[in-house]
């Protein structure tokens, strides 16, 4: 029923890469074109990219050759993935949309934008409505799409049933992440190997914003962030893949008994679990009851790597409740995030 020509922007990098392995045997989707920067296009891709996934290169996208990411060498697709560095996805991604074509972006550029959904299809699917007030292209064909970055993935997904349950007053949180969010070839090993880097730059301000705008009510032409307050802390540490948070939250009706609290996460309802999305956990947040768990090596992997595991619930001295959440950051949080919201927008009618 469903069959889509796809594009890829910044198809050799590390999420350009999980991309293409993800979509090697999707059943919706083909990728026809990889655009990247001019040091790539007019190589075939197995020249051009530095393959770091663990699986085989796919032999469809090897022999393919980049791209330049021009609108006109994209003919023919109905959507473009994008990938790409964030210094050049601003004017990129905005020429595909005024060109018509729909863009599924992991790059910051459009999250905070007015008209652009910041979505994660279990906690905000309404939020695609605002796809029809934009105006990239006036005929409406073209628009931009957005999944939050690789911590508040997590984090909203960990914060929506605590939100639905008690309301949300505020929250500080930890996030130590792994070295694959620093893309390829990331972190000096001279820096990470044996150690923590207490600091990642420009990580802090995206991780107090955007879970409240994912969190927040659609109106008319815009979306409403909810009202709590984040503060974050980020830090490399020397794990490959898996970013885990230590969350302290403050609720507006906090529960009585930690078992509430576990009740709001079991009771949860995923809201697209009818639609059937080839790329959606059965079970997209998962409470872990062992003191141990989750742990990045053990379980990002979960369920495709699409699930967001929660861990160490309990009740807090200073905050009402603490928490451990777990997420695979370059699928769930970024190739994987954007596969599901295509997924969704074109179950929705969306993408033609
Ligand atoms: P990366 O490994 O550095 O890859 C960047 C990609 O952008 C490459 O394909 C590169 O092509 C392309 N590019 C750079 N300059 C270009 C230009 N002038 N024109 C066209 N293409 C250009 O980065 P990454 O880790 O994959 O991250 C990609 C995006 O996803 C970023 O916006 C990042 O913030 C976001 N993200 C990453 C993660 C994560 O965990 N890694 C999670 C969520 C979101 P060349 O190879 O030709 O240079």
């Amino acid at each position: 029923m469903h069959s889509y020509q796809v594009g890829l922007l910044g198809a050799t990098g590390a999420v350009g890469q999980k991309f293409i392995r993800l979509l090697e045997n999707h059943p919706w989707f083909t990728l026809k074109v990889l655009g990247a920067s001019k040091r790539s296009a007019g190589k075939k891709y197995k020249q051009a990219a530095h393959w770091i996934e663990k699986t085989e290169l796919p032999s469809n996208a090897a022999e393919l050759t980049v791209q330049e990411c021009d609108p006109d060498k994209f003919k023919g697709v109905d959507f473009v993935f994008s990938g790409l560095d964030s210094s050049v996805a601003g004017d990129i991604e905005q020429t595909f949309a005024k060109a018509g074509i729909p863009v599924i972006s992991n790059a910051k550029n459009y999250r905070m934008h007015d008209q652009v959904p910041l979505l994660v299809p279990e906690v905000n699917p309404e939020h695609a409505k605002l796809i029809k007030k934009q105006s990239f292209d006036p005929n409406g064909n073209g628009w931009i799409v957005t999944n939050p970055n690789c911590v508040s993935v997590p984090l909203s997904m960990s914060l929506k049933p605590l939100h639905d349950a008690f309301g949300i007053e505020s929250l500080v949180v930890t996030s130590m992440q792994s070295v694959s969010g620093a893309g390829y070839p990331g972190v000096s090993s001279m820096d990470i190997v044996a150690n923590v880097v207490p600091y990642i730059g420009g990580e802090e301000p995206k991780v107090q914003t955007e879970a409240t705008k994912v969190l927040g009510t659609l109106s008319d032409n815009s979306i409403n962030f909810n009202d709590f307050t984040i503060q974050a802390t980020a830090v490399r540490v020397p794990t490959i893949e898996g970013h885990l948070l230590s969350v302290s939250v403050k609720l507006k009706n906090p529960p009585s008994t930690i078992k509430e609290a576990e009740q709001a996460f079991t009771d949860w309802q995923n809201p697209i679990a009818n639609l059937d999305l080839p790329s959606s956990p059965a079970n997209p947040v998962r409470l872990y009851k062992e003191d141990r768990y989750p742990q990045p090596r053990l379980h990002a992997d979960r369920e495709g790597g699409m699930q967001t595991a929660v861990g160490r619930l309990r009740k807090g001295m200073v905050m009402d409740l603490g928490y451990v959440t777990m997420a695979h950051n370059t699928i769930r949080g970024a190739a994987g995030g954007a596969i599901l919201n295509a997924e969704l927008l074109a179950a929705k009618g969306y993408i033609s």
